[in-house]
């Protein structure tokens, strides 16, 4: 009797245990990161994208990682994402184009309202897949490829043919302030029309289709750092189908380094917990943390994840 008393308040302590824990996951959003190529640092850059948005309570992670470059086909086969199971995808891949089952798949999990966050060179994969380059609008491409999108010292956005203007590339590094573009959008809701965003690459010169693309933010191209003189998009959204594919340009953590500065700028931090929760509901509960980036300071959270 004792025993089975024992086994009893076992077996109801398990199935409060898991009552619990189900209904709090039931609150938290699924994401699941890509990586496994890129010319920058996902071995570092995906456990501090999932230890933050972990951090936050609000989403759960798991990762899928390709096979490594020049890898052979059969280890493709592995490759099998199960998007359909996920709030929202995060990718932080750049390397070789995917099978056309996973794209497929991919497809239609946004098509039929899926979520998608691109983080800086994840959008620069996939020239050939059409589909893809209709989701991001802009990638890094050559002038030739597409259009490009930039927005003007008046605020109004200009769009270049393809090959007049520069292709995508971007000077030195340097601290730059974000302008946020649209201050209604949830994602940005709150922030400062502008603000110090830390040292990173500033992009320019993408180029796509570029349909049905709604502007966030831009950050301005200086001359004088080897730039366009042009403000260039940094954070857009695009629909496809009834999903919704958000591109965030900030982000830059090179190949070798583990300097996580441009990541832990509470800047960008803010604009993919956001963008995450956004593309998968809708809707955006973090409020613009305290120590946001102001015009004239940066911000930046170095401490433990
Ligand atoms: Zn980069």
């Amino acid at each position: 009797m004792t025993n089975l008393n024992g086994w009893s308040a076992l077996i109801i302590g398990a199935v409060v245990f898991l009552s619990t824990n189900s209904a709090q996951s039931a609150e938290k959003l699924s994401v699941l990161i890509v990586d496994g190529q890129n010319n920058h640092n996902w071995k570092q850059t995906t456990p501090y994208l999932e230890s933050f948005l972990e951090g936050t309570e609000r989403f759960t992670v798991d990762v899928v990682t390709t096979p490594e470059k020049g890898a052979a086909e059969q280890a493709w086969s592995d490759f099998d994402p199960q998007f359909q199971n996920y709030d929202l995808v995060l990718s932080n891949y750049n390397g070789e184009p995917w099978p056309r089952s996973v794209e497929e798949n991919f497809e239609a999990y946004v098509a039929g309202g899926g979520g998608v966050v691109v983080v800086h060179a994840a959008n620069n994969p996939f020239p050939n897949w059409a589909e893809w380059n209709k989701m991001i609008g802009l990638g890094w491409r050559k002038a030739n490829y597409g259009d490009r999108i930039a927005v003007n010292d008046d605020g109004e956005t200009v769009r270049t043919a393809a090959k007049d203007g520069p292709g995508a590339g971007h000077g030195p590094q340097h601290p730059y302030p974000v302008v946020i573009r649209d201050r209604a959008h949830p994602v940005m809701k709150g922030m400062p029309a502008e603000w110090m965003h830390p040292k990173d690459e500033l992009y320019h010169g993408q180029r796509g289709p570029a349909m049905n693309m709604n502007l966030l933010a831009t950050a301005y191209s200086s001359p004088d750092q080897r730039g366009t003189g042009a403000h260039e998009p940094m954070v857009w959204w695009i629909p496809y189908g009834d999903g919704v594919v958000f591109t965030c340009l900030l982000g830059h953590v090179g190949g070798r380094s583990d300097d996580l500065t441009a990541m832990q700028c509470v800047g960008f931090r803010t604009i993919v917990a956001r963008g995450c929760e956004w593309v998968a509901t809708g809707e955006v509960t973090f409020p613009v943390p305290d120590n946001f980036p102001t015009p004239e300071q940066t911000s930046v959270e170095t401490g433990a994840e």
